[in-house]
């Protein structure tokens, strides 16, 4: 768990946080655990429908991945084409499921203009350009899939790619219309007032320690106190304390770094993002790129060996991005954060059922800021008494992975294998 509060762009940056003071209740309709996207997403859901919210959080509101993000708004999978999930899932629930996130980075922007929340939202589209003839060949099959789905999805040829980041080393790109960019945490703040607005309480430094059966509804035990809720929804995405443990070992937790420089110039911004899209290569060892409103360029990376990795990654970071983007000054680095991503072992997200109306949802993969916006939704569907089979996400026995201690050092070695292997193509 991220426990003392990390400075990151979006700390920053921030609005001011909502007034989380309201008086808190005995019982509420539905208890909500982690202030994240989901939770968020879910109790928003929850209070315009007219239940009483109660959101529990361990620490504060975007404590987790939610508030450590690179704000990329990407409607897809990060490692499962639409035919992918037609192999994995029944015709029905593919659709299901390919419907939701394909509409989902719509469905973020959408609820940032209806609430009118204040998060530096961009509907620019995201790029994917292609490293390689074989990965072009393989995302324009991916962008006639899309299509094929109603999505406004196409290839870009190996000049437009060009066009839209400078760089020559592409042989064309996927363009998402509906992808985008946003300051995650104050999307966090805006979700979190809506909430507010709407009678439901939020509560912070409240880590749920237990959650038992007592009657019809579920007692919620908590640092300090407890509840009782009609129905309960785990919300708490990597992490594995309290309460949390039952889902958050049933995925691969990836530790990620993100670095955003010192604001580039005007001129070097006409060059590199004309229309100002977020990038996001098909490189195993991945290179990303993004504006924030200062245009600071934000990218990321990953660590083999934990130690000093702030200093290490940053410098690696903001060099690789001056090196590959030619950049005529070397920017600086403005900060360095980090977070933990969920990782699911088939890349797509699952709900669970924990017990009679206590439900949980987790696994967007590195994809979470639009997969939030469907799978808070479908939570919240699971809790106003839908079927869960009925819903659009897969609903699974929450299996914890066996050696779960273990699997930061699979991460490790397959980040060396992906620096080899593009090292190898080079
Ligand atoms: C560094 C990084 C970069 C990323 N970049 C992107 C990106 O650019 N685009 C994108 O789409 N996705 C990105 N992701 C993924 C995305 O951020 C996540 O998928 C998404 O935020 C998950 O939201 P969540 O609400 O499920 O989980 P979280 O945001 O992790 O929220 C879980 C919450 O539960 C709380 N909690 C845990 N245990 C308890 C307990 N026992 N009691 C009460 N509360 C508890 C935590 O404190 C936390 O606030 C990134 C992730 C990371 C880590």
């Amino acid at each position: 768990m991220e426990s003392a509060e990390q400075k990151t762009l979006w700390t920053m940056t921030a609005n001011a946080k909502p007034d989380l003071t309201a008086a808190f209740p005995a019982h509420a309709d539905v208890v909500v655990i982690g202030a994240g996207f989901t939770g968020l997403t879910a109790a928003r859901e929850l209070a315009l429908s007219g239940k009483s919210v109660v959101v529990l959080e361990a620490s504060r509101i975007g404590a987790g991945a939610s508030g450590m993000n690179a704000g990329f708004v990407v409607p897809n999978f990060a490692k499962a084409d639409p035919a992918a999930v037609y192999q994995k899932l029944s015709r029905d629930k593919a659709e299901a499921l390919l419907r939701l996130v394909g509409e989902s980075a719509d469905t973020v922007f959408s609820t940032i203009r209806q609430d009118g929340i204040s998060c530096d939202a961009e509907q620019v589209g995201w790029l994917q350009p292609a490293y390689g003839a074989a990965t072009a060949a393989m995302l324009q099959k991916r962008a006639a899939d899309w299509q094929a789905l109603g999505r406004p999805v196409r290839f870009l040829s190996r000049e437009e790619i060009q066009q839209q980041t400078s760089l020559t080393i592409y042989s064309g790109g996927l363009l998402d219309e509906s992808g985008g960019t946003i300051h995650p945490l104050n999307y966090a703040y805006g979700l979190a007032a809506t909430i507010l607005r709407h009678g439901g309480v939020i509560r912070e430094n409240a880590p749920v320690e237990s959650i038992h059966r007592s009657g019809t509804a579920w007692t919620v035990a908590y640092a300090g106190g407890e509840i009782v809720g009609d129905r309960v929804l785990l919300c708490t995405n990597a992490f594995t304390t309290g309460a949390a443990s039952r889902m958050g070992r049933s995925t691969v937790p990836l530790r990620v770094y993100q670095v955003a420089t010192k604001p580039l110039s005007p001129q070097a911004v006409a060059r590199i993002a004309p229309d100002r899209r977020p990038v996001g290569d098909t490189r195993s060892n991945l290179f990303t790129y993004r504006l924030d409103r200062d245009n600071r360029l934000i990218s990321g990376g990953m660590a083999i060996i934990p130690f000093g990795a702030f200093a290490r990654v940053g410098k690696a970071v903001v060099d690789r991005l001056a090196d590959e983007l030619k950049l005529e000054t070397h920017p600086g680095v403005e900060i360095v954060w980090t977070g933990v991503a969920a990782m699911t072992p088939d890349f797509l997200p699952r709900i669970h059922t924990f017990g009679d109306g206590f439900f949980g949802g987790i696994g967007c993969n590195g994809r979470g800021i639009a997969m939030t916006a469907g799978l808070g939704r479908v939570l919240a569907r699971a809790a106003l008494g839908e079927p869960v089979e009925r819903l659009p996400v897969p609903h699974q026995k929450a299996r914890p992975l066996p050696f779960h201690a273990l699997t930061p050092m699979v991460a490790s070695a397959a980040l060396a294998q992906a620096r080899f292997n593009d090292w190898r193509t080079r």
